[in-house]
Formats: structure tokens, sequence, C-alpha cells
């Protein structure tokens, strides 16, 4: 199931997307969804053209836990090794971005102004179902509620500048993700883009994963509770790049759909 939540005429709701197309085409039902879809909820069956909302984060996550340096390429064009001396995974470097940072697909990137050099990186995102911590791997996929696109924007200048990364991954806008959660998918070997206006600049495939979605679920809740719409990003393929005011960045990822976000200047 496609679950997006909306806003229409000042009310928020979720509501399961119906049909084939993208948010602009009006080929896209809602129904709507009685109570929060992380529980027990039906369907009320009152449907409204998803071209008519305005769509919402799918989710408000208390928290994004984003792993960095997951594809081989990526972290190599970045000059980052992920292998230890012996030709180990390296630990996976862990971060956060904050609740603040969270924005929907049609919402815009504000490039911030302590940066000159705002990249795009897009991810898959994992979306948990149920608070759990100390999962195994075994039993990841018991707390994962479903699947989105993300865009862990990122001003590199800054990353590179300042050690923690709290500033250069977690500004306002920094973490568009959408357009919706899907919950019936096999994220092992999906295809995952990333265009800027109209043009490809990343392609990659989630099978080229360092570390598989259950491995990182197990190391995250190693250390902390996850919470149900708290948020996962799993890295990104390489051919990550710049962004200008004025462009149009869409991940698209195979059987989810496609987040495209424009960017503006800070007002
Ligand atoms: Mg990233």
């Amino acid at each position: 199931m496609r679950i997006a939540r909306f806003s229409i005429d000042g009310n928020v709701a979720f509501g399961a997307v119906e049909g084939e197309g993208t948010p602009e085409s009006g080929d896209l039902v809602l129904d709507i969804i009685k109570g929060i879809p992380y529980a027990d909820h039906e369907l009320s069956g009152v449907k409204v053209p998803l071209n008519k909302v305005r769509l919402l984060p799918p989710v408000l996550p208390s928290k994004v836990v984003a792993i960095g340096r997951n594809y081989a390429e990526h972290a190599a064009e970045l000059g980052n090794a992920i292998f230890d001396e012996h030709g180990r995974p390296d630990v996976p470097v862990a971060f956060f971005k904050p609740s603040t940072s969270v924005i929907g697909s049609g919402d815009s990137i504000a490039y911030p102004s302590f940066s000159s050099d705002l990249h795009h990186e897009a991810e898959l995102a994992v979306v948990i179902g149920r608070m759990c911590r100390e999962v195994p791997p075994s039993r990841a996929k018991d707390v994962i509620f479903g699947y989105t696109c993300a865009n862990d924007v990122t001003a590199r200048d800054v990353q590179q500048r300042e050690k923690q990364w709290a500033r250069a991954k977690g500004f306002d806008t920094a973490c568009p993700l959408g357009p919706w959660v899907e919950t019936d998918l096999d994220p092992t070997d999906l295809a995952i883009q990333c265009t800027v206006n109209g043009e490809q600049r990343q392609l990659g495939r989630t099978n080229d994963m360092v570390r598989a979605i259950p491995e990182l679920i197990a190391h995250i809740s190693e250390a902390m509770t996850l919470l149900p719409g708290d948020v996962i990003l799993t890295g990104t393929p390489a051919g990550v790049g710049p962004l200008n005011v004025g462009d149009e960045v869409a991940v698209t990822i195979e059987g989810i759909g496609t987040l495209t976000n424009k960017v503006i200047k800070r007002g």
C-alpha cells in the first residue's frame, strides 16, 4: 500500500494512494485513512483526487538517522575508505538529521546562507513502524513499516570544514522525504536515480549497499530506541553533485515513485 500524508482545506490526514501516475498527473486518488497508519486503521472510502491536495512529508519522525558511506563508489568519489586495513567493512558512519529538516515532495529546498556548495544525495529511506531497540538483523523486517525516497541534501563545503555534520546536513529543508510510503516492497535490488532539471546525475541499485538494511537497523537500534515514524537513510550511490538556486531535483526509486523539490534562495 502507498500511504501519503496530506492537507486539504486546513485538515491533515493520511490516505492510501490508488491508481497509477505521478502526483501531478491527475490520475491518482487518496482513500482517506481512519486512525493512524502504523496502528490498526481502516480506509474510510472517502476519496479525494491527489492533485487537489498538498502532499506533506509522509511521516513525522522523532529522528532521522542517516548512514554515510554505504555505497563503495560514492565513498571513493569523496576520497573516503569504507574498509579497514584487513578489507573488512569499517564501522558505519551514523549521523542525525533533525525533524525540522524534513520537507515533503513539492516543497522547496532553501539554499543555506552559510554554504556555496550544496549537493544532492539520492537515498532509500526506511520508515520504522513500531517502537524497538536491540533488533537483531533477523527481526528487522518486523519493525519496518515501509520505504520512501529521500534526498540527504548536504552543504559539502560545510561538511568538509566542520567536524560534526549537524549544520551541513541538518539545516532546515535538508531532508526531503516522499512522495509517500510504500509498505509492500522488497528493497534489496531497486534502481535509485537522481536527476537535476531532468538530467541524470545518479543511478545506482540498492543491492550495491555495503551493509544491508537489517544490519543497519541492528547497528542503530543497538544504541537507541527507534519510534514509529522514525526514518533511516541508507546512503547514496555515486554521482553526487551541486545544486543551484532554481534547480529542480528529483529522486526516483523503483517501486516507490518520485520525490521532487525545487531549490530556492533562503528568504
Ligand atoms: Mg547521505
